[in-house]
């Protein structure tokens, strides 16, 4: 039975570690606040470990979702760190929407130690992730890819291999930027429209049968802004972070982004003003303070 270490029970990270929580798999989980590792054990088929070392050791897979590369970078250093622990031959699964570049670095650095890595960042939100319909992007070896399927494919609806290590994470950063623009052009729309007179649930209703649509105009906006609801599922944080992680790689390739680059500043001044635990969504009520008009 393949012995795999998850890392990183977050919003996300929690719900994809259940579909492991298997007897296919020998499930050890570790988290920074060690009680939700706990917690986690003892509510499912799996171990909870005092310290990424710990968990890691021997582990044949090893599944992260944290909040950002840098503390993925990070779990593997120091005499403590997990890469002195790792198994040879052990494949390495980043969850965390990350950034190419730390991967790479990362991917070089488990090479010497023949660890396989692969960018594995998903999509689908977290209720994609409870039922296991996540769409998973990756980067890496295709070779590599074919060993960590059946990881994988425990939580993913959709598993697309992208490229070579860092493709799996640009793909999403840039996905992330297009969720950002939607957002922010749907709720200056639907406020515009709202003083000119027309029910932004009117206005949804016809956009959604038009060209304008996304799933910002489908679901987000009818579920989460017109009632007033916003739940917290993705933190506006993280959504910053991977909105710049897009400006970067634009930026690295050398691609004028005058939009991607406006969004990657709109979502900062949000983050700043609604702070680390507001969800994506509220990004607009930034948009309705400026405009003094609320949509519902
Ligand atoms: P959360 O903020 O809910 O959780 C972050 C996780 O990372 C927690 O387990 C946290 O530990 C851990 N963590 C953060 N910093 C460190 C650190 N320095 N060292 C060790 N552990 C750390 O985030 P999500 O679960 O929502 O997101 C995880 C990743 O998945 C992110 O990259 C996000 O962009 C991506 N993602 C999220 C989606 C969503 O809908 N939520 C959808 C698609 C991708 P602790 O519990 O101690 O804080």
């Amino acid at each position: 039975m393949p012995v795999v270490a998850f890392l990183g029970l977050g919003a996300i990270g929690t719900p994809m570690a259940r579909h492991l929580a298997t007897p296919e798999f020998s499930l050890r989980v570790w988290n920074r606040t060690a009680a939700k590792a706990a917690d986690f054990a003892s509510e499912h088929d799996a171990t909870h470990a005092a310290t990424p070392r710990e968990a890691v050791d021997g582990a044949d897979f090893i599944v992260t979702c944290l909040s950002t590369s840098a503390d993925v970078e990070a779990l593997l250093d120091g005499p403590s760190g997990i890469e002195a622990g790792l198994a040879d031959g052990a494949m390495f699964i980043d969850c965390t929407s990350g950034d190419p570049a730390t991967s790479q670095r990362i991917a070089v650095r488990l090479a010497k130690k023949n660890v396989a890595f692969l960018d594995a960042p998903v999509s689908g939100g977290v209720a994609g992730a409870e039922i296991g319909t996540l769409t998973v992007m990756v980067g890496g070896d295709a070779k590599a890819l074919e060993r960590a399927n059946a990881v994988i494919d425990a939580f993913a609806e959709k598993i697309v291999h992208c490229g070579a290590v860092g493709a799996g994470h640009a793909l999403k950063a840039i996905n992330q930027a297009m969720l950002a623009v939607h957002i922010w052009s749907l709720g200056e729309g639907l406020a515009a429209l709202a003083r000119a007179g027309v029910k932004p649930a009117v206005a949804l209703e016809v956009i959604n049968a038009s060209s304008g649509r996304s799933n910002t105009s489908q679901n987000l906006f009818p579920q989460r802004v017109l009632t007033r609801a916003f739940p917290r599922t993705f933190r506006l944080a993280l959504l910053d972070k991977d909105v710049g992680i897009a400006a970067r790689v634009l930026r690295e390739q050398k691609i004028p982004a005058p939009m991607i680059q406006l969004a990657a500043e709109l979502m900062s001044m949000a983050r700043r003003e609604l702070g680390e635990e507001a969800d994506h969504v509220e990004a607009v009520r930034v948009i309705e303070r400026m405009g003094g008009e609320v949509i519902d």
